[in-house]
């Protein structure tokens, strides 16, 4: 299992739209595993494999808090195919925009189809925090960030802000 680095906005491949996985391979399962071990090390409840660079329709999650044990889900090519009318806010964070965090409104239950790391076919719901991060992880599938959700007051600040601290890295 390898960490590997995580991209930051404005990075632009945080906006691809990412690929359907056609078959779960060994190289499939590796990339779920340094996915998960990735996120953990950050730490982060999700990420897309977009985050590292990959654009493949690959999720991982883990909404456990820190004493409680862990409930890794990995999903592939993840669809959600119901969300309810009920919405529900959540503050959101991002591991590809560090210390920033805002209010999101989305739909407060999701149902998702996904493959899991054993190839089968798998469907969840989900409600409260885990349907939150379930439609963040799937926005980045679609090239979409949880700041597209806030107004563009707001959006344009932040992109401003990692646009002038990605250049001062870049000059140093
Ligand atoms: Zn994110």
């Amino acid at each position: 299992m390898t960490i590997r680095p995580i991209i930051i906005l404005p990075d632009p491949k945080l906006r691809l739209v990412s690929e359907t996985v056609p078959k779960v391979t060994p190289e499939i399962r590796a990339l779920i595993d340094d996915m998960f071990a990735t996120m953990y090390d950050a730490p982060g409840i999700g990420l897309a494999a977009i985050q590292v660079g990959v654009p493949q329709r690959v999720v991982t999650i883990d909404v456990a808090k820190a004493e409680e044990p862990k409930t890794p889900i990995a999903l592939i090519n993840p669809e959600i195919v119901w969300s309810s009318p009920e919405l529900s806010v959540y503050e959101e964070g991002c591991l590809s925009i560090p210390e920033y965090y805002e209010e999101v409104e989305r739909p407060a239950k999701v149902r998702v189809r996904f493959t899991d790391r054993e190839g089968a076919a798998c469907e969840i719901e989900a409600d409260g925090l885990l349907a939150t991060c379930l439609q963040h992880e799937i926005d980045h599938l679609h090239g979409k960030l949880f700041i597209d959700h806030i107004s563009k007051l707001k959006r344009d600040r932040v992109v401003k802000k990692f646009a002038k601290a990605a250049k001062r890295e870049h000059e140093l």
